[in-house]
């Protein structure tokens, strides 16, 4: 039988989280060994670890059927690949930023100047939407000390704290675009694989969709029913059960994790009570 062989980060910042995911989908991945490809035992899937810069690469061609990496890296190589999902993690900015003594009013501040950067693409891209010249200079890495050596004029690269910025007497000045990790295929995926990979999006699904949610139970008064489940939207609609004290119930449901405190404010509003709020293992809608 075929084996879905997906690429992830061999070490670096998506690495950890990459390996978690799979996990939490139920796929078994032996314990670190310094191989490059390992194999699940309990999934028909192989693991090849990569340097993220080449992963769009190989899924494109086929050499892997499905990656894991940062979408800044997706866009920057541009390769021919299929987009599947985002991943909620890794998630940065890629920012422009320049000397911090500079005057700075709006992106026409960077007419005829000289960026230093590792995305060009992306770059190039964005200022040449907006009508801009730039001259761009691509670097491996270390983009932060090109200013202050002399080899541009800014800077554009990934930003987190800032405070590597600062150090290097730089500051962010606009935020060109938002990166998180994405899953990606190959265009044409054999059925077989295919049919792996939709299992694999499918408990993926279930894992995102439980950390997103909070399963919550609470008693409620039976005279502030109506107004308790009108706030309480569920997966169909909340379970509503007696309680043995009379002229109370209690209510179970699902809430979504962003809108959880405003909802138990209002809830506690309406006379609700012993409000437990519990994690969601696996959620399958
Ligand atoms: P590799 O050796 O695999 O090429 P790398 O040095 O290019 O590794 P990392 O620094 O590990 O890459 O970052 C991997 C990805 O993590 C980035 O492409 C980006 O999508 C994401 N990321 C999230 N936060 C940050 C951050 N603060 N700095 C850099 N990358 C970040
Ligand atoms: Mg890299």
């Amino acid at each position: 039988m075929s084996k879905l062989k997906i690429a992830i980060q061999k070490s670096g910042r998506l690495s950890e989280k990459s390996l978690e995911l799979l996990k939490d989908c139920g796929i078994k991945i032996p314990a670190s060994t310094r191989k490059l490809r390992t194999e699940s035992p309990n999934f028909p899937i192989e693991i090849l670890f990569l340097r993220d810069d080449d992963i769009p690469q190989y899924v494109e061609q086929g050499v892997a059927d499905i990656g894991i990496l940062g979408e800044n890296e997706v866009w920057e190589k541009a390769k021919d690949v299929i987009n599947i999902r985002q991943l909620g993690f890794a998630g940065c900015k890629l920012c422009l930023a320049i000397p911090k003594d500079e005057k700075y009013t709006d992106l026409s501040y960077f007419q005829d100047k000289k960026i230093a950067t590792s995305y060009p693409r992306i770059l190039q891209n964005f200022f040449d939407e907006k009508g801009i010249n730039v001259k761009i200079e691509e670097i491996g890495g270390s983009v932060e000390i090109a200013p202050s050596i002399g080899l541009a004029n800014a800077i554009f690269d990934i930003v987190s704290t800032g405070s590597t910025l600062l150090t290097n007497g730089l500051k962010e000045v606009e935020t060109v675009v938002e990166s998180q990790a994405i899953l990606i295929s190959n265009k044409n995926l054999e059925q077989e694989k295919q049919a792996i990979l939709d299992r694999l999006i499918f408990r993926i699904e279930a894992v995102k969709q439980s950390s997103e949610n909070k399963y919550i139970l609470l008693n409620a008064p039976n005279n502030k029913l109506d107004e308790i489940i009108a706030l309480l939207p569920g997966m169909k609609s909340p379970t509503v059960l007696p309680l043995a004290q009379e002229g109370w119930s209690s209510i179970h449901t699902v809430i979504k994790e962003d809108t959880f405190w405003e909802i138990i404010e209002q809830l506690k509003e309406f006379g609700a009570e012993g409000i437990l709020v519990l994690e969601i293992e696996k959620m399958i809608l």
